[in-house]
């Protein structure tokens, strides 16, 4: 099957003053359904990589092909559609809009996008229902627990149905009850069929729910388990 994520010899350079290649000529293939999980220590590069296949930044060198757009290719406005219909991202801090309650939230991406807006507000509410926080839709985020928060951000990360579901260190800014929480609720969406590439610190969570794990050290990729042409999930 041809994959939804293709990095072909990646390679980012900040340039702040020295030069520094946080991604060091990577490639990766990840096939529709998988749930991957990208782990390392602080400073490996793993919020670089997921801003890229995100489209949230370019790389210095390589090619970037998300559900069968080359993100080079693209314009800068090409670029700003392309991150709100085909990928949905999910952020450690959750960066809701205080002064709209949780349904405005959800629905921010689907008015971005010209969605219908009577079929977007259903969409939206189902969203809510199915993470559990129906009862929340008019409740702003201050008054909503983490948890609560992160599962309203993956409602507005799915509103527009993308092909990819993108999370920063979800789990990050959140207890073990409400990490776990959050996590089977990724792992439920990927037994739905959902594709998700997820950054984690959390090795015990990356291992419980994803069907790949790609480790980096100093901007490489250092182990990639799971990867196998079948994409199923290897024996533990
Ligand atoms: P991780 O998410 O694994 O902690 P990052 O991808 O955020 O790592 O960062 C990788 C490296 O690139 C780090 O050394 C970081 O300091 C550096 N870096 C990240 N973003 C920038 C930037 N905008 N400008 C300069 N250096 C950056
Ligand atoms: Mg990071």
């Amino acid at each position: 099957m041809d994959a939804i994520v293709q990095l072909t010899d990646v390679s980012k350079v900040y340039n702040d003053g020295r030069q520094f290649a946080a991604l060091d000529d990577i490639s990766i293939a990840l096939r529709p359904g998988e749930a991957a999980a990208i782990m390392g220590p602080s400073g490996s590069g793993k919020s670089t990589l997921l801003n890229l296949i995100g489209g949230l930044d370019r790389p210095t060198r390589g090619t970037v092909t998300v559900d069968g757009a080359n993100l080079g290719r693209l314009s800068e406005g090409g670029l700003a559609r392309f991150r709100r219909q085909r990928v949905g991202i999910v952020f450690q801090f959750f960066n809701l809009l205080n002064n709209l309650t949780a349904l405005d939230n959800v629905l921010i991406p689907a008015q971005l996008a010209g969605a219908h807006g009577n079929q977007a507000r259903r969409r939206a509410e189902e969203l809510l229902e199915r993470l559990g926080v129906a009862a929340l839709r008019n409740s702003y985020p201050a008054r909503l627990s983490g948890g609560e928060r992160q599962r309203v951000a993956i409602a507005r990360a799915l509103i527009n149905n993308p092909p990819l579901l993108l999370a920063d260190e979800p789990t990050g800014a959140l207890d073990t009850h409400n990490g776990d929480e959050v996590m089977a609720i990724f792992a439920d969406l990927n037994r739905s069929g959902q594709t998700i590439v997820l950054v984690t610190h959390d090795e015990r969570l990356a291992r419980a729910n994803a069907t790949r794990v790609l480790q980096l050290v100093d901007g490489a990729i250092a182990v990639d388990r799971g990867d196998s042409t079948l994409g199923v999930v290897q024996a533990k």
